[in-house]
């Protein structure tokens, strides 16, 4: 259970109060919009609103209670008293301003520290379970089914706003519970724009088509992008997509536990730097994927993540022309003893529809 390894990372005297919607599902598997985790060295307590209470009660793993939740004054801060707790860890990074200054003069006699459950969380959250990677996996193939019932409605006069309808609908039907985020389905000099939104234009002959996208099963997220040409390409646009395809690879077999994040954005930049478009690929390599679409350990040129067993990473080098056209290539990869397995079940090579 991976909220005993955050307890068992705590001190003495230490109280980790967790409120996001994500970490309170992540370590709970309860969904709840209005959830409160209190977790010390030997006990964790669990509240959320009435809404929720009677579901929560029934599911909620891991926790030596499940109350109700009225207030964080009335209901939460009497258990961080009673639990001796001298330092209190928030989560720094996901808490609005005004509720730090709230729970600040809620303890006055407490340190309170937003720095280092953070870090904690996003550690233990990097590194998969099982039983996350078959919620990851199964979203991912729902994606990858969706996506190839698509494929033949991809063509000269189709629009991409329909297009992205197909796609979310056929994977809502095939049994995700959410999208991972808005799906991107643009086509021609749409492409460009790596987080280009689908529009009203039409698909035409000689463009490309890159769509993005994912599935959400059991509250884990699926994440791949795949640029397929529609008639016929032009040798630069196949020059380019070749390029993609050889940077998206070597980034995989880059994958090893021990790696940076940089080291492994260093390897596909470089192929793209390479063939003369270093300049075209402006974002960073990859990120992890979990509870949030993007989370830990991040692959770009700042990251000092180091590589391990079960972390899940995207790889996804992208070249953008504006004006012109842009390719992006991903996958998710699980880090394994000797290297990465791919999640992704799809093929890469160029698909002329
Ligand atoms: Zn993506
Ligand atoms: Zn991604």
């Amino acid at each position: 259970m991976n909220i005993s390894i955050l307890k068992s990372q705590l001190a003495l005297g230490e109280a980790a109060l967790l409120l996001s919607e994500e970490n309170t599902r992540y370590f709970t598997s309860f969904p709840s919009t209005n959830a409160a985790l209190l977790v010390t060295k030997d006990t964790a307590l669990y509240w959320t609103d009435s809404r929720y209470l009677e579901e929560a009660q029934r599911t909620v793993t891991g926790c030596d209670d499940v109350l109700e939740l009225k207030t964080l004054k009335d209901s939460v801060a009497p258990a961080v008293v009673s639990c001796g707790a001298k330092s209190l860890l928030l989560e720094g990074a996901r808490i609005t301003v005004k509720r730090y200054e709230t729970l600040r003069a809620l303890f006055p006699s407490c340190t309170v520290d937003a720095d280092r459950l953070d870090t904690l969380v996003d550690h233990i959250r990097a590194v998969k379970t099982d039983e996350e990677v078959a919620a990851v996996t199964r979203a991912q193939r729902i994606a990858e089914t969706a996506l190839r019932g698509l494929l033949p409605e991809i063509r000269p006069g189709a629009v991409e706003r329909e297009l992205q309808l197909m796609l979310d609908v056929a994977m809502l039907r095939g049994g995700a519970e959410a999208l991972s985020f808005d799906t991107i389905l643009i086509s021609g000099s749409n492409t460009s724009k790596p987080h280009g939104v689908p529009t009203d234009k039409k698909i035409a002959r000689g463009d490309f088509v890159t769509i993005d996208f994912g599935a959400v099963v059991r509250g884990y997220h699926s994440d791949m992008t795949r640029t397929f040409a529609v008639g016929e390409v032009s040798d630069k646009m196949k020059q380019v997509y070749d390029t993609v395809l050889a940077a998206q690879t070597a980034g995989l077999a880059a994958l090893f536990p021990g790696k940076t994040g940089k080291e492994i954005d260093t390897v596909s930049r470089d192929v793209i730097a390479q063939a003369g478009f270093g300049e075209c690929f402006g974002h960073g390599l990859g990120h992890g994927v979990g509870v949030e679409i993007h989370e830990n350990p991040v692959l770009n040129q700042r990251s000092d993540w180091v590589l391990q067993q079960g972390h899940i990473v995207t790889v996804e080098p992208g070249i953008y022309l504006p004006g012109e056209f842009g390719v992006r290539i991903e996958d998710m990869a699980l880090i394994t003893p000797d290297g990465c397995r791919s999640l992704t079940d799809f093929e890469k090579d160029l698909i002329i529809l």
